[in-house]
């Protein structure tokens, strides 16, 4: 069965369409973007690597999917896309305390999720929007929401909640969300697979470096905790988010500078992070500053490595110790520097990393006799959406199977 998985942003569509028999292969990949705009395009790449790149019309959502569409049939076997694809999973951002797990769409799940539009108003609307389109432009074909917060619904009070009066909790949700779900519980699960143990055994500590970049941590196979809040920009330093920062510092933007909320959100959001410390957000360019000698690109990765080891440090305490750190995304999958150096101080651990394994970035790169065992795993959040949807989408034959139960039932 063909699975088309779509994340829909405010500007772009990324897409995948995965055959899930045997094998689960991926068929073509893709990106519409710059929607609204005048340059706007759309890319794809088939399984054999070649790239298609042409400029497009796509003047909002309805234009880029009928693209995207087009550009199924043409790599075929989707004739017709109605007919072809068995489900369409969309990645979700904000799932609230209502989803804990990946839902089957209906118009109850659709109330549920345009009530969260509340808490994250930049990032739901437009995956609603590619619901709303795909519900209507493809039929009779379902449709699964997979959310990044459900895995880490798991998480303890004591973890969720901030040291806030307790009623902007309970009347406001303002608590602590956590994202990455599926990139964290992907990466953990390939890493307790490749070790041949259950999950559930293992004290594991997951760390999610990309662009965005946070941290969890599993105990019996759950979340306890992550290092993402109320929205993705708690935590660690990322590539243009600040991370944790005292709260007073935005009222002082606010208050003393005069700057106001919206330009508040934007110098968090987008002028922080590595950038904001060192002009530069990509880590490729900062580790080739700092290795020129580049003194703030050296600050900048002093700051993203001691943060990174400071949530390590805090995850193994409140796990009681911890058997597997996992490292994945660009930088936690591609950068040995990094991850040598966010392992260094945990020789108090036992944990022994092999130097030559690190950098040909071998899956496990710790010494046979290391009291920790680290890894890399490369993450897959598109194939995390594409089970959970051929998971979760009723049989032809009987639609009462394999049907769970929405939250609005
Ligand atoms: P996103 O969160 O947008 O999915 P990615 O997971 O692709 O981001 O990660 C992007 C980050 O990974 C960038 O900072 C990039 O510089 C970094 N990265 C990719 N390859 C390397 C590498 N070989 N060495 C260091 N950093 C890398």
């Amino acid at each position: 069965m063909n699975i088309l998985v779509l994340n829909s942003g405010s500007s772009s569509i990324k897409f995948q369409l995965f055959d899930m028999g045997a094998g689960e292969r991926l068929l073509v990949k893709g990106l519409a973007d710059k929607i609204g705009l005048e340059d706007s395009y759309l890319k794809s790449e088939g399984p054999d690597g070649a790239q298609n790149q042409r400029a497009a019309t796509l003047p909002d959502h309805r234009a880029a999917l009928q693209a995207i569409f087009e550009v199924l049939r043409s790599h075929g076997p989707t004739e017709n896309v109605a007919s072809d694809v068995g489900g369409v999973g969309h990645r979700v951002v904000h799932g609230g305390e209502k989803f804990g797990e990946s839902v089957l769409i209906d118009d109850g799940v659709m109330g549920i999720l345009r009530q969260l539009v509340e808490l994250a108003p930049l990032h739901n609307p437009p995956s609603i929007l590619g619901i709303e389109i795909c519900r209507e432009m493809l039929p009779g074909v379902p449709n699964v929401a997979v959310f990044d917060t459900a895995l880490h619904q798991t998480m303890p009070p004591k973890a969720y909640l901030y040291g806030l009066p307790l009623d902007l909790y309970r009347q406001h949700g303002i608590r602590r969300y956590g994202f990455h779900g599926t990139s964290h519980a992907y990466v953990a699960k390939e890493a307790a697979r490749h070790l041949g143990r259950p999950l559930e055994e293992l004290k594991m500590i997951t760390c999610h470096l990309g662009n965005g970049c946070s941290i969890t941590a599993f105990e019996r196979g759950r979340s306890i905790d992550t290092s993402m809040g109320f929205t993705p920009l708690e935590g660690l330093v990322m590539g243009t988010r600040s991370g944790d920062v005292d709260p007073a510092v935005p009222l002082f933007l606010v208050k003393d500078l005069g700057m106001s909320p919206d330009e508040v959100d934007d110098l968090l959001n987008k002028e922080s992070g590595l950038k904001g410390l060192c002009g530069e957000r990509d880590m490729r360019d900062i580790e080739t500053r700092a290795r020129q000698g580049g003194e703030a690109a050296q600050t900048a990765i002093a700051v993203f490595v001691y943060r990174v080891q400071k949530y390590i440090g805090a995850y193994t305490a409140a796990l009681g110790g911890v058997d597997v750190i996992v490292f994945t995304a660009g930088i936690g999958e591609n950068s040995a520097y990094i991850r040598g150096e966010v392992l260094r101080p945990f020789r108090y651990l036992g944990l022994r990393i092999d130097g030559a394994k690190n950098q040909e970035g071998q899956t496990v790169f710790s010494c046979p006799d290391s009291a920790v065992c680290v890894m890399t795993v490369r993450t897959n959040e598109e194939l995390v959406i594409a089970r959970d949807t051929c998971n979760l989408i009723p049989c032809k034959e009987d639609p009462t199977k394999r049907r769970t139960r929405s939250p609005a039932e």
